[in-house]
């Protein structure tokens, strides 16, 4: 008789989940729970509580204060200090941290003749580091844990430092991890550029490791460990009685993560979507909560919603002109003007004379503005070029939604009722969406509304 072989699982623990000691001996308990959590990728520590750094903040002021000049031994102590409190208390022997000291120096005093490269240098010190003391933690506690380094293993990066990608050579070179002895124990956050630099992903890239590893051994399963239960509904600070998602398809996710839920960047889980690996979002301070899963498919009710996301800094440019329709190339010149200033689009709903260009307004300075403006009126003979800024965009998403039309019908009463005036409205071409440019100051009244009409009376 054979045995199955277990599954395996690549289980990513976020800041938070490895703050401290404390926190560090609850993933430990995490993975020896199950069998099949033989990779674990994680991010640097985070805060332990509300006011305290992340060790990345601490190292990225370390290193500015070395670009600047000067000396560095308080930055340099207090990431020291972050790492010896998490060695005292988890009783690892104290040569580790005089381990990590040496190496925090010898970063230090690489070449700092390109910014980019220095920083990324240092930041990724705050996941290696964490990656070298949990394993050390792990072993003390008797899990047969094995530090992995990147660049051995493959995890090839391209040289834009800060916002480097994975390069695609990567996936088959990590692909070995998933026959690596015992428990690997994986720094998130950067790779090692063919020239053999580090470089790290933009902030928060941890969770990206985690998507390309569990993509590159084919994992049964990509288990996100944060802070909270689960994905919900609606955002728990709007409404505190938000109810919990079990379950999410892969677009679904994207359409909420897009308009401003919090959980995952939703960029981050682009390898893991595809390769068409099921992700669970899970709370290591509650490994018993089922969490949310989010999956390629899901059965789904005729006119359910499963979320409501929202958020702002959006500004739209109105532009009317008569006969529009009629014209051919109008809209590819309109965005071709929006792309020669540089900004990308998020939205562009049309009608027969208008059409609308949403954009960010962190993006659209005053400059953009006029600059646009003036050739919109010039080249394209508008009519008219209104901008709004302030605006904000709440969506209602699931995959239910499809082919359903009384959902326009109820979200649309539920936001009169409330007072709430609608600028826009746009259903996204996937049908899982509908979105509802609203005033910034009305997006809270505009949740609470669309909450109480789709969960709480359909309910
Ligand atoms: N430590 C990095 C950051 O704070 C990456 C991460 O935690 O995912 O951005």
């Amino acid at each position: 008789m054979t045995t199955p072989a277990p599954g395996l699982k690549v289980a990513k623990f976020g800041g938070t989940s490895v703050a401290d000691a404390g926190q560090i001996l609850k993933v430990c308990a995490i993975i020896r729970m199950d069998p099949s959590r033989r990779i674990v990728v994680v991010s640097a520590p985070g805060k332990r509580r509300p006011g305290d750094s992340k060790v990345t903040d601490l190292l990225i002021a370390l290193a500015e204060r070395k670009l600047a000049g000067g000396s560095v031994e308080a930055e340099l102590k207090a990431v020291v200090e972050r790492y010896e409190a998490i060695q005292r208390e988890a009783g690892v022997t104290p040569d580790v941290v005089r381990e990590i000291e040496a190496d925090l120096r010898r970063r230090l005093a690489a070449d700092t003749g390109h910014r980019g490269r220095f920083l990324d240098l240092l930041k990724a010190a705050g996941e290696d580091l964490n990656a070298r003391l949990v394993t050390a933690i792990f072993r003390k506690q008797g899990v047969d844990a094995h530090y992995i380094d990147l660049k051995t293993a493959g995890m090839l990066m391209s040289d834009e430092f800060g916002n480097a990608m994975v390069l695609p050579e990567a996936y088959e070179r990590l692909k070995i991890l998933r026959d690596a002895p015992g428990i690997s124990i994986i720094p998130g956050f950067f790779g090692y550029t063919k020239a053999g630099e580090v470089a790290t992903f933009p902030r928060g890239g941890s969770d990206i490791t985690g998507a390309i590893v569990a993509a590159a051994v084919k994992a049964d399963l990509y288990e996100n460990f944060t802070d909270v239960d689960s994905v919900f509904a609606a955002d728990p600070r709007i409404i505190p009685e938000a109810r919990p998602i079990e379950l999410l398809t892969y677009r679904e996710m994207r359409e909420l993560a897009y308009a401003g839920f919090g959980v995952f960047h939703d960029e981050a889980i682009v390898p893991a979507v595809h390769a068409g690996i099921p992700i669970c979002v899970r709370n290591t301070n509650r490994p018993e909560a089922p969490g949310t899963r989010v999956v390629p498919s899901r059965p789904y009710k005729h006119g359910q919603v499963v979320g409501i996301a929202s958020s702002d800094g959006f500004c739209a440019v109105y532009v009317d002109k008569y006969l529009m329709n009629r014209e051919v190339g109008f809209g590819r010149r309109l965005l071709q003007i929006v792309e020669d200033a540089g900004l990308s689009y998020e939205h562009a709903p049309s009608g027969i004379d208008n059409m609308s260009v949403i954009v960010r307004e962190k993006d659209f300075t005053p400059e953009r503005e006029a600059r646009m403006g003036d050739r919109i009126r010039t080249e394209l003979g508008a009519d008219n070029v209104e901008v709004d800024r302030g605006l904000a965009m709440v969506m209602i998403v699931g995959e239910g939604m499809h082919y359903t039309v009384g959902v326009a019908a109820t979200a649309t009463a539920a936001l009169a009722q409330a007072g709430v005036n609608l600028e826009m409205l746009n259903q996204g071409s996937s049908e899982i969406s509908m979105m509802f440019g609203v005033k910034a100051m009305d997006r809270k009244k505009a949740v609470a509304a669309l909450y109480r009409a789709f969960f709480t009376e359909q309910a």
